[in-house]
């Protein structure tokens, strides 16, 4: 298979592909065999179009031929992944089933070893219920909610696919999201998201396949220690049901994200080294969704080839603070992000149609370690769990957040609410100065980042907009140090992996990441037979 690029209609098929290939490369269309799209970008300029770089297949000594014309054909990369059967004397045991432990689940059972996943949480299923009766009752579970749970922090989002470029590992995490059901384009298209009415039903076939090839997976099982002897880990030890139980591993991977608090002190208590990192603080901003649309793509209503627009927008002030948008959720509502009782955190989350009324985004302020009030490794979480508590303190403390025009917040004005973009919220909103839960160079960083940002895209200071709050969970304020090996510094047989021990940010890239730690896994387990 020969790799091109060539450029197609909106409303292409494969006719439509065939003929650009043809105008492309010296070639009939008798000629052309299977043809696979490995990238496609959709293209705004005076038209729209999609920018598509194709893998297709022609006789061997026609390839020979036309990778000649090296400007316009290379080889097309092959991406599927092998690994060999292994066997350890005990199961590796993973804790969290979020994007990160449960790839590395999935390619640790996939080499027949037989991994016990130990989520603190619910089976995706029941926990949907769960979060919906926190969205609906105020009733926050902090075992069980948007943060933990199978399925991780992503479970109930936008389930944007953030790629770049592509690798044998971004494209087994995609892979198997096809294979539990997602569309095959998510493998493709830049900026593929799967959707939060989807995304449950992946997770659990992926569960169902990790058990069908010899994994277990239990719930509600919060590990509280990880038992070791002369630097080696020897076991862990989880509550269920109000109960200890252990299991005697050398191997555990640590996937537990971003939001376990006890998790990291565990960590701390055991001496595992750890380092504080910056992240971003800030609100959620939504407008209307046609008003985005018709900001970015010139029409309110997109045909579904097109879909909802989002944004990206960073902007870098003088005082050396940036300032950027995050986490964008075209056509789709802000959600209650709270793990911990007492306390606010905003995320967004959008159904794979992107039709709801609003299109949201969160608009962060970096903070650096600098910014923490001490040097503490767990100093960031400290601040987070500040803000968090003054946003739950600010708009009644049950679970109403903090809400504000964006006109007045830009103004500084009496606080109100927007007359036009209701807010998404599920839990309520009252008007509350942003001041009131956040720190002033926050505040005073996103007024004058709105200015350049309306620079960049005249209207995205849109007075009747909302600010909503408090967005403190961009990513890990932590990094818990690994060697090349994915081996924690001090303790052998320890991994942390994902967000939450700062090695990724975002689902492809936590799911990567537990692929790339079993396949360490395996190759070394691999190495030790054959010696
Ligand atoms: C609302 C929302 C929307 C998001 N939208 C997107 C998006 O559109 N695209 C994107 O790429 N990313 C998105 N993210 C971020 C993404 O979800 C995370 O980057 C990703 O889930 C991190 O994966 P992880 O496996 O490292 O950790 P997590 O997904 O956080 O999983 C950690 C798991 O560990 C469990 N756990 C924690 N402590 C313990 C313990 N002691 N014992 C047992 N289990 C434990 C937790 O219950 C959880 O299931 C979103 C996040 C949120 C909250």
């Amino acid at each position: 298979m020969i790799k091109t690029d060539i450029t197609v209609g909106i409303n292409y098929n494969t006719e439509a592909i065939k003929d650009s290939i043809c105008r492309a490369l010296p070639v009939s269309r008798e000629e052309i065999g299977e043809i696979r799209i490995l990238k496609k970008t959709l293209k705004i300029e005076k038209e729209k179009y999609f920018a598509l770089s194709l893998g297709i297949e022609f006789s061997p000594e026609r390839e020979a031929g036309l990778l000649k014309m090296r400007k316009k054909v290379s080889h097309c990369p092959d991406y599927d992944m092998k690994l060999p059967e292994v066997k350890s004397a005990a199961p590796p045991v993973i804790v969290g089933a979020g994007p990160a432990g449960l790839f590395a689940a999935l390619t640790l059972a996939e080499s027949g070893l037989s991994p016990i996943v130990l989520e603190r949480g619910e089976r995706v299923e029941e926990r949907r219920k769960r979060v919906s009766l926190f969205f609906t009752e105020k009733e926050l579970d902090p075992e069980s909610n948007i943060q933990f749970g199978e399925g991780g922090a992503g479970a109930f989002s936008d389930g944007k696919l953030k790629v770049g470029g592509m690798d044998k590992y971004k494209y087994k995490v995609l892979r198997e999201f096809v294979a539990a059901g997602a569309p095959e384009d998510i493998i493709y298209t830049v900026g593929a998201h799967l959707g939060t009415d989807k995304l449950p039903s992946y997770v659990k076939r992926i569960r169902e396949k990790i058990i069908s090839l010899g994994g277990e997976f239990i719930y509600r099982a919060r590990v509280t220690e990880i038992e070791n002897k002369n630097g080696s880990v020897t076991g862990a030890v989880y509550e269920k049901d109000g109960k200890k139980e252990r299991i005697d591993t050398d191997r555990v991977i640590l996937a537990t994200g971003h939001s376990a608090k006890d998790s990291f002190e565990m960590l701390k208590r055991m001496g595992v080294p750890m380092e504080a990192r910056g992240f971003g603080i800030g609100v959620r901003l939504e407008h209307k969704r046609e008003y985005i649309n018709e900001l970015i793509l010139g029409e309110a209503e997109p045909p579904c080839e097109i879909g909802s627009a989002s944004y990206h927008l960073v902007t870098h002030l003088p005082s050396g603070r940036s300032v950027y948008s995050f986490c964008m959720c075209p056509g789709g509502t802000v959600v209650a992000a709270a793990s911990e009782s007492g306390g606010i955190v905003t995320n967004g989350m959008s159904e794979e149609a992107r039709l709801a009324d609003n299109s949201n985004a969160a608009i962060l302020v970096s903070v650096t370690p600098a910014d923490f009030a001490s040097d503490d490794a767990l100093a960031g979480l400290e601040l987070q769990r500040k803000i968090e508590r003054a946003a739950f303190l600010s708009a009644g403390a049950d679970y109403t957040a903090p809400s504000l025009e964006l006109d007045c917040f830009m103004k500084n004005d009496k606080p109100r609410l927007s007359k036009s973009v209701e807010a998404s919220y599920p839990c309520g909103v009252l008007p509350v100065s942003a001041e009131d839960y956040l720190p002033t160079f926050v505040t005073d960083s996103i007024r004058a980042a709105m200015l350049d940002f309306d620079d960049y895209l005249r209207g995205f200071y849109c007075p009747e907009a909302l600010i909503t709050g408090a967005e403190t969970r961009s990513t890990s304020p932590i990094r818990v140090i690994r060697d090349d090996n994915f081996v924690s510094a001090t303790l052998s047989g320890l991994y942390p992996i994902g967000e939450g021990a700062g090695y990724a940010g975002g689902i492809v890239s936590s799911g990567v990441d537990g692929v790339r730690c079993a396949e360490r896994i395996i190759l070394e387990l691999l190495k030790k037979s054959t010696n």
